[in-house]
């Protein structure tokens, strides 16, 4: 099956557009007529330019308000639409998209229709040229894509055909399997956006929300699933209209686009066997089973404040690396490696951002898998540069330049501790405060690029969406999108900050990047690993005493476990399942932080409802220059 993309998902010119489009692995692309009319060259230059791309335009679009009018509006509609041929001609294009007429003296009728398309028909096949006919959600006579259908099957024209349309499927609620019965030969064409569940007008959140398949909502796999069960062997499109992707990289959002477009395919062929689907070879999703290190790169003189830290939270130096300058801090099963290599990546990283996360490794089922369905769908392999005698770990580039390590049992890659580190414990190790695993791991992105994060972690790893929701700082909003595996082994949180006044965004303009911004640390008994922490000399971020005044009213609390939660600066959030206990550390460097807590029943969230107060707290302690007192 081929893919193309139109050309009004990206940014820049039009030959900004084709060069990242080709360079993505794209055949096609859907031309936009408004980017052709933006563009200085004739319509033969610009279809060679397309050709010398190794490309070729799948479709003209859109020709609007054609069908249905009354004389003389008819008459110059069809004349409109040679006009259209006569370019498509130079341009070497041969389908058109004829979106369903909103214009207000637009008679209704199926039979009017039919019959306009019909003999539109005969002159775009006097030329070679196939029309397809789209329902928008918004038309005025026809607006669901079962009467276009009747429409197309009452012109009964070989040059005319369907053009399907996931968002104005499924944005309208319309069963996508009503599409089954549709022979695959007679449509035209198939356009796939995902949209994410607002309540809005149809046309504003078509024009500036929809998003990548599997970035937002809609049922994409069901409505692939479907145009798949009727043999169509057409093109598959993206159309994504969505404002923060015309302010990325047009080369970030190709590249996610194809990502998109091959998870699709691959979860439709393991969901709807028997039906042939060409999809690029890769293994399934895999298992992420849980955060197996997480590496912070950093020279030797903030390793000696970092390490001060972990020590105030029971951690204990308990290995070296055999080749590297490399720390591994451990407690329960939570391991923190210490970087203070003086070149490689970890060392610029470093250089770039100051302490920062440089790499994590995550758990798997099966680690060679993981890397080779992460290759197929984009990602960048890194080849382990381990000396003889050490582990080859499959790695690839992850978060903003850092890497991403996959460690897995069933091929003996987690012996990585015994083989790859030796020995060398603390001499004044502190007792263990109870911290026993990862819970997880909050990464800091600007809004666009977190809709990249979304999918890359989707599409790799056995995981889902839970509902974004928004973190209100007293600067801005920050929205905040959870990753979770199944069992919540997993955990990653998304935050993407849109402006710089915020304690995300302050963080991310001085991490020039998305990178790690807290870690929080699971235990079973928070009151007892504070107490540890306290005996350690550890210094929670203070929280205000009015948080708990609040709070003791808002969840009828006992004034007793109040007092504790006051005493110790924790936290407390609840759900219909279970309770939520946090405590911070105070801020480091930049504004990194660890977060401990503990979850009680089957609490699924992340405490969004405190973070206000969070960073309340934060602001009183840290204000660096350019940060606004709140
Ligand atoms: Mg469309
Ligand atoms: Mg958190």
């Amino acid at each position: 099956m081929k893919t193309s993309i139109a050309t009004v998902c990206l940014s820049g010119d039009l030959r900004e557009k084709l060069a990242a489009i080709a360079a993505a692995g794209f055949e096609g692309i859907e031309i936009f007529e408004n980017d052709f009319l933006a563009y200085d060259a004739p319509p033969r230059e610009v279809g060679a330019m397309v050709r010398d791309h190794g490309l070729e335009v799948s479709l003209f679009q859109p020709f609007r308000d054609f069908e249905g009018l009354p004389e003389p509006l008819r008459g110059r509609a069809f004349e409109r639409a040679r006009r259209k041929f006569d370019l498509m001609g130079e341009l070497g294009a041969d389908r058109i998209l004829i979106c369903s007429n909103t214009h207000p003296e637009s008679l209704g009728g199926i039979d009017r229709a039919a019959d306009d398309l019909r003999a539109l028909g005969d002159d775009a096949a006097a030329r070679g040229i196939t029309i397809g006919f789209e329902a928008l959600a918004w038309g005025r006579h026809i607006d669901d894509h079962r009467d276009a259908w009747e429409i197309v099957r009452r012109a009964d024209h070989a040059a005319v055909g369907l053009v399907l349309d996931s968002f104005h499927t499924l944005a309208k609620g319309i069963d996508p399997d009503s599409i089954r019965s549709i022979p695959g030969d007679r449509i035209a064409f198939v356009q796939l956006a995902d949209a994410p569940m607002i309540e809005m007008d149809l046309l504003y959140w078509s024009r500036h929300f929809r998003s990548m398949p599997g970035q937002g909502d809609l049922d994409m796999a069901g409505f692939m699933r479907a145009v798949a069960a009727t043999g169509y062997d057409g093109p598959l499109s993206l159309e994504v209209f969505n404002d923060q992707f015309r302010g990325a990289l047009p080369r970030t959002i190709a590249q996610d686009g194809q990502r998109s477009l091959r998870w699709l395919m691959d979860r439709v062929a393991r969901e709807e066997p028997g039906i042939a689907i060409p999809v690029p070879e890769m293994p399934a999703r895999t298992a992420a089973e849980g955060v197996e290190f997480i590496e912070f790169a950093t020279d030797p003189h903030e390793a000696a404040r970092l390490a001060g830290l972990l020590r105030a939270m029971g951690f204990a130096r308990v290995g070296r690396h055999v080749s590297k300058n490399v720390e591994r801090w451990a407690q329960g099963g939570i391991n923190i490696l210490i970087n203070t290599e003086d070149e490689g990546l970890a060392h610029s990283l470093y250089l770039l951002r100051g302490t920062t996360v440089a790499d994590m490794g995550l758990r798997v089922a099966d680690a060679a898998a993981t890397l080779a369905r992460a290759t197929a769908l984009g990602s960048e392999p890194v080849a382990s540069a381990a000396a003889p005698g050490e582990l080859e770990i499959p790695a690839i580039r992850g978060a903003s330049g850092g890497l991403m390590h996959f460690v897995d049992a069933a091929s003996g890659l987690d012996r990585l501790w015994e083989v790859d580190f030796r020995p060398d414990p603390d001499a004044d190790a502190p007792a263990p405060a109870g911290l026993a695993r990862i819970d997880h791991v909050a990464q800091t992105m600007s809004f666009e690029e977190m809709q990249s994060w979304v999918l890359f972690y989707i599409s790799l790893l056995e995981t889902e969406k839970a509902p974004m929701v928004d973190v209100i700082d007293p600067a801005g909003i920050v929205r905040s999108q959870a990753i979770e595996a199944p069992d919540g082994g997993f955990r990653i949180t998304l935050n993407g900050a849109e402006n710089s006044r915020t304690m995300a965004g302050h963080f991310l303009a001085e991490s020039y990047g998305s990178s790690v911004q807290h870690i929080a640390l699971a235990t079973h008994d928070i009151f007892a690993t504070a107490a540890a922490l306290a005996a350690n000399g550890f210094a929670p971020l203070a929280i205000s005493p009015n948080y708990y005044d609040d709070l003791e009213a808002r969840f009828s609390l006992d004034p007793a476990f109040t007092e504790r939660l006051r005493a110790a600066h924790i936290l407390y959030d609840r759900d219909d399942r279970g309770e939520f206990l946090q405590l911070y550390s105070q801020t480091y460097g930049e504004g990194f932080f660890f977060e401990i807590v503990e979850r009680r029943g089957g609490y699924r969230g992340y405490g969004a409802a405190n973070a206000p107060f969070r960073i309340a707290a934060q602001k009183r302690a840290f204000r660096p220059a350019g940060m606004p007192r709140q």
